[in-house]
Parts: structure tokens; sequence; C-alpha cells
């Protein structure tokens, strides 16, 4: 996404950069922000209250409101003894997100927005309003390990692990500022606008590598799906799991059986160009990658979804869509989606997007091996929303 922005936001938490092709698959030992009943379960949360100094059946009240309710407001908290409400909502449900910049693009369709950690870190998500749902990208992680040179947040390298309520928390601030439209929307022509205002799919392509912040994402997913009030109540088939192939990750992603979609961030079909694009394919190959996504759809039936950002003259030549699409055909038929991406070039960087007849016809020879694809719609493109684009320029 391109737009000049020139409003700084100082960084306060200092991450080396990798040298190229360094991966992290560990992230470094940090302070981590503090508990939230957003990072529990029900019955972790009573115990978390009882903790604070609490009576246990506080938190179900606080997760009315929290999580059904979307107030953080103590005064709005009426069933709270009115002695205690600040304190308790203080530490039960502290400030994990300042927001410290929202742009817009495609007319207010496209929201995205920089939040501040406790730490100074800064993480991005994603508002997309369409006519039919509402979409969150989120992030899991500030900045990431995996490396991947065309992308601006992999140059940044990893600077830690979000908590379950720093992922859960970016969601909650998109259906807080959604619930502030209501009502006072008017489309152009003087009609109400009734499109959706509640977050019904979320995709966990923001910063991170998500499985590689296995248990805290599992949390947030959790936090995300389960009803009110113990959760928000969003379908599990409204959400997308994105992975670069961590191959561990997506094996046990897949013994959860949860109906989530997931989304492989392949680039490329064969080795010798992935181990450049994809650092972590020197880890696990592309065919072990695709055997876990084949594997994940025989156990939970969700399709899997390819992505695959066009680079010029890079990954977008007609032979590689063909190896693509021998190789997913040769595992059957049905399983799989692939998304051509055309890439959003990082200022600065070598990486260009494809030319459109070549998109077009990448995109054939795929279908031709009987692939369904589809180019993917790309949100934002008048603002920089490259993930991990923003917070990389500060
Ligand atoms: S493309 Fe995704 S996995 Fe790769 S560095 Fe960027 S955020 Fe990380």
């Amino acid at each position: 996404m391109n737009m000049t922005e020139t409003t700084k936001v100082p960084v306060e938490i200092s991450t080396i950069r990798p040298e190229p092709g360094q991966i992290a698959l560990k992230a470094p030992r940090r302070e981590q922000p503090p508990a939230h009943i957003a990072d529990f379960d029900m019955a972790g949360r009573k115990k978390f209250l009882e903790e604070l100094g609490y009576k246990p059946f506080r938190a179900s009240q606080l997760s009315k409101h929290y999580f059904e309710r979307l107030i953080d407001d103590p005064a709005q908290m009426t069933d709270l003894p009115a002695a205690d409400r600040e304190e308790m909502v203080a530490k039960a449900m502290p400030k994990l997100l300042t927001n410290v910049r929202t742009l817009e693009a495609d007319d207010g369709d496209t929201l995205k927005i920089v939040h501040r950690l406790f730490d100074g870190a800064l993480v991005e998500s994603v508002i997309m309003r369409y006519e039919n749902r509402v979409t969150m990208c989120i992030s899991s992680q500030a900045g990431c390990g995996m490396n991947c040179p065309f992308c601006a947040t992999g140059q940044q390298g990893l600077t830690r692990n979000l908590s379950t309520a720093e992922i859960v928390e970016q969601v909650v601030a998109g259906a807080r500022y959604l619930q502030q439209m209501k009502g006072i929307e008017q489309a152009e022509d003087g009609h109400e606008d009734t499109r959706p205002l509640r977050v019904s799919n979320i995709v966990f392509m923001g910063m991170g590598e998500a499985l590689a912040n296995y248990k805290r994402t599992m949390g947030a997913v959790h936090r995300l799906i389960d009803p009110a009030p113990e959760g928000l109540g969003i379908s599990a088939r409204g959400l997308t799991m994105s992975t670069v192939g961590l191959v561990p990750g997506m094996r046990k992603f897949e013994m959860e059986k949860l109906p989530i979609t997931l989304a492989l961030s392949l680039h490329a079909p064969d080795d010798e160009l992935r181990d450049e694009l994809i650092p972590i394919n020197t880890h696990w190959k592309v065919d072990e990658a695709l055997d876990a996504a084949y594997s994940y759809y025989r156990t939970t039936g969700r399709r899997i979804s390819i992505e695959y950002a066009l680079i010029k003259d890079i990954n977008d030549q007609g032979w590689r869509a063909d190896l693509l699409g021998k190789k997913l055909a040769s595992r059957g038929r049905g399983w799989v989606h692939v998304n051509p991406i055309p890439l959003n070039p990082t200022p600065g960087s070598k990486w260009t997007a494809s030319r459109k007849g070549v998109e077009q016809n990448f995109v054939e020879r795929l279908r031709a091996h009987g692939i369904p694809t589809t180019i993917r719609d790309t949100r934002g493109s008048d603002i920089d929303g490259a993930c991990g684009q923003l917070a990389a320029q500060e």
C-alpha cells in the first residue's frame, strides 16, 4: 500500500535486525504485559480474580462487560461495588493497547490501526468492511522471526511474542470502533448504510508467525470463538490461521480439530527458490509443508488456502505455475485453493509486483491443472499496509 505518512512514532524497544536467512524460532525473553482477564478461560479468570483479592464470581461480571458489551469504562459497570470498581478494572483489565495512528483507505472501508504496547513495541491490525462481512487482520508477534526478504516485518526482526490478551484486544478494539459507527453511518445518497458492523472474520496475517507463538495464539483463538461471555462468540469458520510452513506447528494445529481455515504462504513451488524467499524452507521443505497442509484438510475438512505473492521475474514464471499445479493436483482434488497476491512492494526493495499479463497467465495455468485460483483482493492499496510495512517505517 502506498501512502506517504509523515508522523513519526518513536519505537522505545530495540530489536536486533537479522542477517539475511537468519531465523528466530524462539522469541527473545522480555518483560510480559500485565495479566488481563482475556489471558484466561473462565476457570482461570476466577482464579486470577481471587489472586487479586476479589470474589471469583466477579470474573463472570467482568467477562460480560468485556466480551459481550465491549466496555472498559468502570463507570458503566454498575453491577460492581462502586468503591472497588476503578481498582478492580485497572487490575483485571489493564489497558494493553494504545492507538497511535489510524489510516483509512478504500473510502474508509479499510482501516489500518497501529497500536503501541506497554513496552513501546508497535503492532498493526486492519479492519476491512465488505457488503456481507467485516474481516480483521491481526498480529500475533511484535516483529517476526521468519525473515522473509520481501517483507518489511521480517526485516525488523522479532521483538517478542504478544500475550493472548494483546492478540484478543486488537479484535475488541476493532469491534468497539465498529460499534461506535452504528447509527451514525449514512451512505452518500442519504440512505442508511446497512452493511454489517460486527467482526465476523479474522485472519492471523498481520505481523508475526502465529504458530511460532503457539500457546498464546491458541488462547486467543479460544477467546475469539468461545461463546459470550467466555469469549467473543465469533464462528471458528470465520477464522483463518496463516503460516509460512512451520510444519510441527501445523501438525499440532491439526490436532486441535477446529473448523478453522489454514492458509499456507508458499510463494514458490521449488525448494531452490523457496529457500531464498522463505528461509524457514531450509528447515521444512515445500513437499513437507504441502503434506502437512493436505493432512490438515483431511482431518478438519477445511479447504486449504495457498498464498502466493507474485514477484516480478522471481517466482511468476509459467513453469512455476505448472509445477505448483502438479504438486497440488497430485495430492487430490478439491482440497486446496490458490490465492496469487500482487506483491505490495516494500519501499526501497528490489522486489516488485508481476505484470498483469504474467499474473493472468499464472492463474490460467493453475486452473488448467484443475486448481481453483483467485487473485486476492489487495485491500488498502493506497496506504502503506503490506504486512508490517507501516511499523517498519518508524
Ligand atoms: S511474510 Fe509473514 S512470516 Fe514472512 S517475515 Fe513477513 S510477517 Fe513474517
